[in-house]
């Protein structure tokens, strides 16, 4: 199978359809892998069966708000919320810092306005100037909002896939 090298298009997703990892990926021109990680970023699938399935209309606004937040990173203070569509405060101040490397991490929060978990890559220096005001708990191992280490997320102009 050839990989597109573009940016994965919402629109080759039907809404009202269901799609494997597998199907999706064919869907979208990705690696399974990309699907796969894009679950850990917050792609939810319906729920804890396997095959694992997502629903096509989570899976296009997952997609949508991922080349959103690409577009306009999120203001200081901020993280970018799947649910809202918008950068949230994180609810009572509480940020998460979690290292995945010498400097850099990933800050975890609960939407202020949802509770729906919230990720931003950001590097250790930098967390005065990307949560100003606000305590910022460091951990070097798993985040204690969710007890697993995460990967990279949304809201940071991000590269990689
Ligand atoms: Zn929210």
């Amino acid at each position: 199978m050839k990989l597109s090298r573009q940016r994965p298009n919402p629109r080759s997703i039907k809404l009202h359809r269901t799609y494997s990892v597998e199907e999706a990926a064919r869907a979208l021109g990705v690696h399974k892998n990309s699907v796969r990680g894009w679950r850990q970023r917050g792609l939810k699938p319906i729920d804890d069966s396997r095959p694992v399935l997502f629903l096509g209309s989570d899976l296009r606004a997952f997609l949508e708000q991922r080349n959103a937040s690409r577009k306009r990173p999120c203001r200081p203070g901020t993280l970018y919320c799947f649910r809202c569509r918008e950068a949230r405060a994180p609810a009572l101040g509480m940020v998460d810092w979690t290292s995945t490397k010498a400097r850099t991490g990933n800050l975890t929060a609960l939407c202020g306005t949802c509770g729906t978990e919230m990720h931003r890559r950001a590097r250790r220096d930098a967390l005065a100037v990307v949560m100003p005001g606000l305590q910022v708990q460091i951990s070097e191992g798993p985040s204690r909002l969710n007890g697993e280490p995460i990967p990279s997320l949304n809201c940071d102009m991000a590269k990689k896939d």
